[in-house]
């Protein structure tokens, strides 16, 4: 008799932690499990805001993905997912043709959600992947460069605006005002002439941090000179810059910069919705063990899935600490499901929000209700980076791939 086929799309941290907690829980003959994945390598989204400023290369956040998984026990196909046939068992590859499976997860991830306003696809950029941020670090320079070449000084060559005041507009503010003295020197630029501008349509930032972690931050980002704009909405984006304004006024202030990204929202990766899922920003309502209704061999996790939390009847912030633990309730369920046991309902353990404000800065709130700010907050980053790669690939992977030097970088 054949083996029961387990396929996951998506080599993220959800796909990847379901792949390994796989190999562990099950047999060799009880599955033949199958990875796929656009790309030869597994990256840390959530340090993508760093080589998004400059302030770390790409290939510290990233490792080859068969490096990880153990290639004896599981398939990798590097291709990129076109569709999910889930009425036929099937999935459609870019380059593959279509391959089968029994059961399927799909930790596809997000994009970027420009919520129709007008010219942010075009002209933004995005932290999305490894080659979005190669490309805002490229930009920025390459408009430090094109600044000296200029007869007539453009100084808004060197403004930055930043749209979104969540967690990776924050994280990559800090980064970026840390960067900014050694690009200033590398490019003989006066400091003074370069702006960092975040614009936030909310009244404040983070908003799943309280108040006093709140101005701690404003106040160390404010110091190292980003200028928030919050209460302002990001009317349009042009070539040159941003439109912005107040909600509810017809009245508009042009700011023109060399650079903007934005970071103002995520949805669910849109194959999804493209298969004929039901979606709602991308993300498909899972049951409480985390399938898909009507489809009791598809699982949806990560940034793809809306999970209710019972306790607010509202989903669970999309973020990777939930994928990772989402990743360990589906490798134990299909573990049930070729068994023929009942599955487990999911149960997210909160173990707490570190957001980085650049090097050995940040806030956070650990174990419910302990707050850290400034060097000590900064360290709990990095401890919880080094975990997820404990977790991932063992003491090997977090040696290799850890932030070890907990002070420095
Ligand atoms: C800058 C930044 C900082 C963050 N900080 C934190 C934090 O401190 N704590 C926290 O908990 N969360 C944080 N998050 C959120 C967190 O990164 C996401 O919630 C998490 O990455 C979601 O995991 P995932 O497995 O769903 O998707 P991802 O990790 O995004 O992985 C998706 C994978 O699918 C692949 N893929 C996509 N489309 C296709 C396709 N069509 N075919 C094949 N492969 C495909 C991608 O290449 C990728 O490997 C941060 C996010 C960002 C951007």
């Amino acid at each position: 008799m054949s083996k029961p086929r387990i396929l996951i799309l998506g080599a993220g941290y959800g796909g990847m932690m379901t792949t390994t907690q796989l190999t562990k829980r099950l047999g060799v003959n009880d599955a033949q499990i199958t990875l796929v994945n656009k790309h030869n390598y597994h990256y840390q989204t959530t340090w993508l805001h760093e080589p998004a400023a400059g302030t770390l290369p790409v290939d510290r956040t990233r490792m080859l993905i068969k490096d990880v998984i153990n290639t004896n026990r599981v398939e990798f196909i590097q291709d990129t997912v076109v569709s999910i046939k889930k009425d036929e068992n099937k999935v459609v590859l870019k380059n593959g043709g279509e391959i089968d499976y029994d059961y399927l997860v799909i930790a596809l991830g997000f994009e970027s959600e420009t919520f129709g306003i007008k010219g942010l696809k075009e002209n933004a950029l995005a932290i999305e992947d490894v080659n979005s941020v190669r490309l805002i670090r490229e930009h920025i320079e390459y408009q430090f460069s094109r600044y000296h070449n200029m007869e007539e000084k453009d100084d808004s060559l060197l403004t930055i605006v930043v749209g979104g005041g969540g967690f990776t507009g924050v994280e990559f503010l800090g980064e970026l005002v840390n960067r900014l003295p050694e690009l200033c020197r590398e490019y003989d630029i006066d400091r003074e002439k370069v702006r960092v501008i975040n614009v936030e349509g909310a009244p404040t930032i983070l908003p799943m941090f309280d108040k006093e972690l709140v101005e701690y931050a404003i106040r160390r980002l404010e110091s190292k000179g980003v200028e928030f704009r919050l209460g302002t909405l990001l009317k349009e984006c042009k070539e040159d810059g941003v439109v912005v304004g107040k909600p509810n006024s017809d009245e508009v202030e042009e700011i023109k910069a060399g650079t903007v990204v934005w970071t103002g929202g995520v949805r669910g990766n849109r194959v999804l919705e493209e298969s004929g899922f039901e979606v709602a920003r991308g993300r498909v309502n899972v049951g409480d063990d985390l399938r898909v209704p009507g489809y009791d061999n598809v699982f949806v996790i990560g940034d793809c899935a809306n999970v209710m939390n019972p306790e607010t009847g509202r989903p669970y912030p999309t973020t990777a600490q939930n994928a990772i633990q989402q990743a360990y309730s589906v490798a134990r369920n299909i573990k049930h499901l070729l068994r023929g046991e009942p599955t487990e309902k999911y149960v997210f353990h909160n173990k707490g929000t570190v957001a980085s404000l650049g090097h050995g800065d940040a806030i956070g709130v650990i174990f419910g209700n302990i707050k850290l700010k400034g060097m000590s907050a900064a360290i709990m980053k990095k401890i919880i980076d080094n975990r997820y790669l404990f977790l991932l690939g063992g003491i090997g992977l977090m040696l290799r791939k850890g932030k070890l030097n907990l002070f420095g970088k």
